[in-house]
């Protein structure tokens, strides 16, 4: 008996990516979504990709907004999106914060520790799976693991995030302009 291969995954950037970037959300209320992204997000959960959102939230440790601040905040975006992303994982650390949460950690991208955490915790197979996120750091954080990276256009500069990741020796398999035209590459790549 063959055991069936684990459902992919796509593991998605925030800020930037499924929102305006802004700088900071710090309340439920300053959380905008770009356009197309619940269409984006319903078409890549009906291909039948688990849809996992990994985000720096270094404003915990600047204390501009704490825990229970960004869980509404999520909440709010799991809402907007029809309860369609799995599980929201976050990077509560920066290297000069406090409030708890200073320091080195393993979990601030372009580190894998959120790709980590989603393995441990919740099963989730890297083979077959995508990454989209408009940061160098998005792109930079699957190096090594078997995931396809598509760059949106839709949040932060991308000449600056290009050269970043030229400078990286990191070359991201697409890159588009918003999440929408990245649903129609990775959707149709399901189990490929
Ligand atoms: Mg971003
Ligand atoms: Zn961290």
């Amino acid at each position: 008996m063959t055991r069936a291969a684990p459902r992919p995954t796509v593991f998605l950037d925030r800020d930037g990516t499924l929102n305006r970037e802004v700088g900071f959300v710090t309340d439920p209320d300053r959380l905008e979504l770009l356009p197309g992204v619940p269409a984006a997000v319903h078409r890549l959960a009906d291909a039948g990709y688990r849809l996992v959102v990994v985000t720096n939230q270094s404003g915990i440790a600047r204390g501009l907004y704490d825990e229970r601040t960004l869980a509404a905040i999520h909440e709010r975006l799991a809402t907007l999106l029809d309860h369609r992303i799995e599980a929201f994982l976050h990077c509560p650390h920066h290297p000069d914060g406090g409030h708890g949460y200073g320091g080195a950690c393993e979990c601030r991208k372009p580190a894998p520790g959120l790709l980590h955490q989603a393995h441990d915790l919740l099963g989730c197979a890297f083979q077959g799976g995508w990454l989209i996120g408009d940061s160098a750091r998005d792109v930079l954080m699957a190096r090594g693991l078997p995931l396809r990276t598509v760059l949106v256009r839709c949040g932060k500069p991308v000449d600056n995030e290009l050269q970043k990741l030229r400078a990286a020796a990191c070359t991201p398999d697409h890159v588009v302009e918003d999440l929408l035209a990245a649903a129609a590459i990775v959707a149709p790549a399901f189990a490929t």
